[in-house]
């Protein structure tokens, strides 16, 4: 059982360790969540909410505090930690307020004439116990919106925070005690990956999974030793393309923002800009010139320090690779401050696709810009890339937007907006290609956490049907005919064919 040391990254200051979850405390958690499922997944829907509307207004009321811890954890800066944790939480939790009723209702089927006499219906049920495994960079929202829509399903929850952000594991831990939350219905188990390897060892009924493709397909090889189903929201490489013809002032303010807000660290960070040649020279100084406003490490700062030290030494390694192959730095490329994981956010030009910088995951404050021709090269460099999480595209044109949205392979793609999608709690939100599998948030964020019963119901009043044995040449026939009568091209059949047909059908024997 290991310990894990918890480090302010803006200032380097030592907060304190804390104590991995055993892994006989695993077992114990898990046989506990089975009991308290049973409770839980069997509470009415409306009570179930009362207990998340609580939870709401806890946050609500805690917000600054939730924020400044989630701060001390990762060293972002506080309005970022307000909007993204606090503000994203509770907008969700509303959403589901008001939706969950209708999105778990059972809903009707229509029944085909082939199956005459019955009703067909889908019902939506809890899964079981959930683990939710998130990544260190929204350490709350990401642990939380999938854990509260699992719940709202009648799920219970074993929540394994990142090693990397302690501090909003235990904050989360708090929150659920404080809003005194049934027992054992959420716990969280304390640990780095070994830890997170145990709990899927512990056998959850589904694992919800945020964080890196390389762990995410460890842990898909996992979950498939149990052929337990998992979602993984992964990592992006995300592209913002910006035409001749866009709004320049707001592609150029977003671009910023896009790359580096949190400092970076967002899967659905701008990782590549492409800007169309006539005014590329144009932009990029655009984007250097707000780059370079910036406050960092300051009272009111723009960017807030990173998180995690060995995301530092990729960004520099990204930086080191793509400068000796020839990129240009306009600006940043350097740790700032003394203590603490602070990077200036940096603009880069002259990039190529050979470059790790173009093709890997950097996850920092890096925006590297590269010029593009046509409309046909922008959507080509676009998808060159293993992963689709989210993406841009910058025009007035209406149907150039929509044409080359359609092009390309992204699970989002923003149209003169950037990262937005995510905000949106009724959209769905998740990857294609590397980025993932599986969506949450919206509908989908609850449906992925049930299992979908489909059920057919009969009156019950005959005794046989046309498909059961014994089977007959009669049987046969009125099958063929039934073939012809409802898919072939017309209705060719003689009275003969049709008598038989119906005494098939109503045949009680
Ligand atoms: P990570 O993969 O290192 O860790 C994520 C979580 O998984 C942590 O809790 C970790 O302890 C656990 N873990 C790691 N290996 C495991 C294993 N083999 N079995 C079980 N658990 C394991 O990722 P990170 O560095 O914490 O997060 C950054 C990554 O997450 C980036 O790639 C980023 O793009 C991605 N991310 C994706 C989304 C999204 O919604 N698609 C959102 C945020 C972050």
């Amino acid at each position: 059982m290991g310990v894990i040391e918890m480090i302010d990254p803006a200032t380097g200051e030592r907060l304190g360790e804390l104590e991995e979850t055993s892994p006989e405390a695993i077992e114990r958690a898990m046989v506990h969540a089975r009991k308290a499922f049973r409770r839980w997944g069997n509470l009415p829907l409306s009570e179930r909410m009362d207990h998340i509307s609580r939870l709401r207004r806890y946050i609500v009321e805690h917000a600054d505090e939730l924020a400044a811890t989630v701060v001390k954890d990762t060293g972002k800066v506080h309005l970022e930690a307000l909007m993204t944790e606090i503000l994203l939480t509770v907008d969700f939790i509303k959403y589901y307020e008001k939706r969950a009723a209708s999105i778990l209702k059972p809903k009707k089927v229509p029944t085909p004439i082939t199956l005459i006499g019955r009703r067909s219906w889908v019902e939506y049920r809890p899964m079981g116990v959930v683990a939710v495994i998130s990544p260190w960079n929204y350490p709350f929202q990401l642990a939380m919106i999938p854990a509260i829509s699992a719940l709202v399903v009648g799920n219970a929850v074993l929540i394994k925070p990142s090693e990397v952000s302690p501090l909003t594991g235990l904050l989360i831990e708090k929150v659920f005690r404080k809003v005194g939350f049934p027992e054992d219905v959420v716990q969280v188990i304390h640990g780095g990956k070994e830890v997170g390897e145990r709990l899927i060892q512990a056998r959850p009924d589904k694992i919800f999974f945020t964080g890196s493709v390389a762990s995410g397909k460890k842990v898909m090889a996992a979950a498939a030793e149990h052929l337990i189903p998992v979602d993984l929201e992964l990592g992006g490489k995300d592209p913002m393309i910006v035409f001749a013809d866009a709004d320049l002032r707001r592609a150029a303010n977003a671009a910023v923002w896009g790359a580096f807000t949190n400092a970076g660290q967002t899967c659905m960070a701008v990782e590549r800009l492409y800007v169309e040649s006539s005014v590329y020279e144009t932009f990029v100084q655009m984007v250097k010139e707000r780059t370079e406003a910036l406050r960092l490490a300051e009272e009111e700062s723009d960017v807030g320090s990173m998180t995690f030290p060995r995301q530092l030494d990729i960004v520099e390694e990204h930086l080191a690779d793509a400068k000796e192959k020839g990129a240009k730095i306009l600006c940043g490329g350097r740790r700032t401050g003394t203590d603490g994981l602070h990077f200036e956010p940096t603009v880069l030009v002259d990039v190529d696709h050979s470059m790790r910088i173009m093709s890997e995951e950097t996850f920092g404050p890096v925006l590297p810009i590269m010029p593009f021709d046509t409309e046909q090269e922008a959507i080509r460099l676009a998808n060159d890339t293993p992963y689709g999480l989210n993406s841009s595209i910058w025009t007035k044109n209406r149907k150039k937007a929509r044409r080359v949205a359609a092009r390309i392979e992204a699970g989002n793609v923003c149209i003169n907006d950037v990262m937005i999608n995510m905000v949106n709690p009724g959209l769905p939100y998740g990857g294609v290609k590397w980025s993932g599998i599986g969506r949450y948030h919206g509908p989908e964020g609850l449906l992925s956490f049930c299992h979908r019963v489909s059920l057919i119901s009969h009156p019950g009043r005959k005794k046989r049907e046309i498909n059961w044995y014994p089977y007959s040449q009669r049987q046969t026939d009125a099958i063929r005919y039934l073939i012809r009568l409802l898919y072939g091209k017309g209705l060719h059949l003689s009275m003969k064919e049709m008598f038989n047909l119906a005494v098939q059908f109503l045949r009680r024997k």
